[in-house]
């Protein structure tokens, strides 16, 4: 059910607010971004008032700074570290608990259940394709991962198309963004200044339809939505960085001796934070624990990272001791074999491995220094974080 343009909706302030609690009403935890830790993440939404009002990211490769704007809009920024991955694929997860009992046996206690639906409110497009992605990985085969499924089925989607792209954004060159085409229920774009600050939805699904319902809303005007399309027409004339795609995939399969590799293991740390911000990647690893007393045991199943030594460990070894053969692996599957795989990139255009890469390596650089002839790259600026 997509909505034509000419029957787009408009809510202000306090009817984005009556969304969040028709949601909740309706079963849904509402989850959101949220202004923590000198940074916005996502966490659970109580209102309108949760959101961060004023802020954004500042961003660039190693570099990432929570800044005032001067105004008070809502989703004037891009994308900060956390992604809704971890809503739906847990960074940690209990399996099962085995505990001993007086006789000598044990029982089996099964994992926590799921939480309940939750809904996004404000997923950037980039990060609604990142769950299409990870839908295909997860659930698009016969072999699925029920604790994905259980968090993913029902969840109600709210996109926020993108007005502020951020420094390392390029979801132009991803065609991921900066609106979002798909994989949500209802899709607002906000418009700020000069007294103003008013939402135009559209909606995508029948419950969109009837969540919206039950919200004060009117129809957008002609001029709200012809604004609302500049919103993101001026996003993608000012994105933070691009990527040349084609060729990619034969470019990467046919370059495998480049002496880029080398540069880059000369920088990279192997600190594996490119992966766990990228909100596509999926691998993990699973643990058997005990107490100290070995009453108690329990499977745990982690986040894990191809730039780890015992991600690639096979009886004897790893398969790719080398740092710059673990970056290799990584931007190759990415932007190559994903392709392969799952007949799509693994890279949605994002920017967080950019923004987290503590020694700013950059994958987009990265890219042009392969499609070079090997000579020495530019310096690249190396910066701490100043969260
Ligand atoms: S590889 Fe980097 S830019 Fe691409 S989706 Fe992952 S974190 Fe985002
Ligand atoms: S590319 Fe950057 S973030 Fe990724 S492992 Fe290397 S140093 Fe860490």
């Amino acid at each position: 059910m997509s909505d034509p343009a000419g029957d787009a909706r408009a809510l202000d302030v306090d009817g984005l607010d009556r969304l969040i609690a028709a949601l909740s009403e309706r079963g849904f935890a509402p989850h959101g971004p949220i202004v923590r830790d000198g940074s916005i993440v996502w966490g659970p939404l109580r209102g309108v008032a949760d959101l961060p009002a004023g802020w954004t990211l500042e961003q660039d490769a190693g570099r990432c700074q929570l800044v005032r704007r001067g105004d008070g809009a809502l989703f004037g920024w891009a994308v900060g570290p956390d992604s809704p991955k971890r809503l739906f694929l847990p960074p940690s997860l209990q399996l099962f608990t085995a505990r001993r009992d007086d006789e000598g046996g044990f029982a089996l206690d099964p994992p926590a259940p799921a939480p309940g639906p939750i809904a996004l409110i404000g997923a950037r497009p980039c990060e609604i394709a990142a769950i299409a992605v990870q839908d295909r990985v997860l659930l698009g085969s016969e072999h699925t991962d029920a604790h994905y499924r259980a968090r993913r089925d029902e969840a109600f989607i709210v996109a926020a198309h993108c007005g502020e792209p951020g420094g390392t954004c390029f979801c132009v060159s991803a065609d991921t963004g900066p609106s979002a085409r798909s994989g949500f229920d209802l899709a607002l774009t906000e418009l700020h200044g000069d007294g103003e600050h008013t939402f135009v939805i559209e909606v995508a699904t029948e419950r969109g339809a009837a969540v919206l319902e039950a919200v004060p809303h009117r129809a957008a005007t002609g001029d709200e939505i012809a604004r609302a399309a500049a919103v993101v027409t001026g996003a993608a004339s000012r994105m933070g960085r691009e990527l040349e795609t084609d060729g990619l995939r034969e470019l990467l399969y046919g370059c495998r001796e480049h002496p880029r590799w080398d540069e880059i293991a000369a920088r990279c740390l192997g600190c594996a934070n490119c992966t766990m911000v990228c909100p596509t990647c999926f691998c993990t690893s699973v643990s058997d624990l005990t107490d100290i007393t070995g009453a108690t045991a329990w499977r745990e199943r982690s986040w894990d990272s191809c730039f780890t030594m015992d991600f690639s460990y096979i009886h004897g070894g790893s398969v790719r001791p080398s740092v710059g053969a673990r970056y290799r692996h990584w931007i190759t599957h990415k932007l190559a074999s994903w392709h392969d795989q799952f007949d799509e990139s693994g890279c949605v255009g994002c920017g967080r491995c950019i923004t987290w890469c503590p020694v700013a390596i950059d994958i987009t650089a990265e890219v042009v220094g392969l499609r070079s002839d090997g000579s020495p790259p530019p310096r690249t600026r190396t910066a701490g974080f100043r969260v």
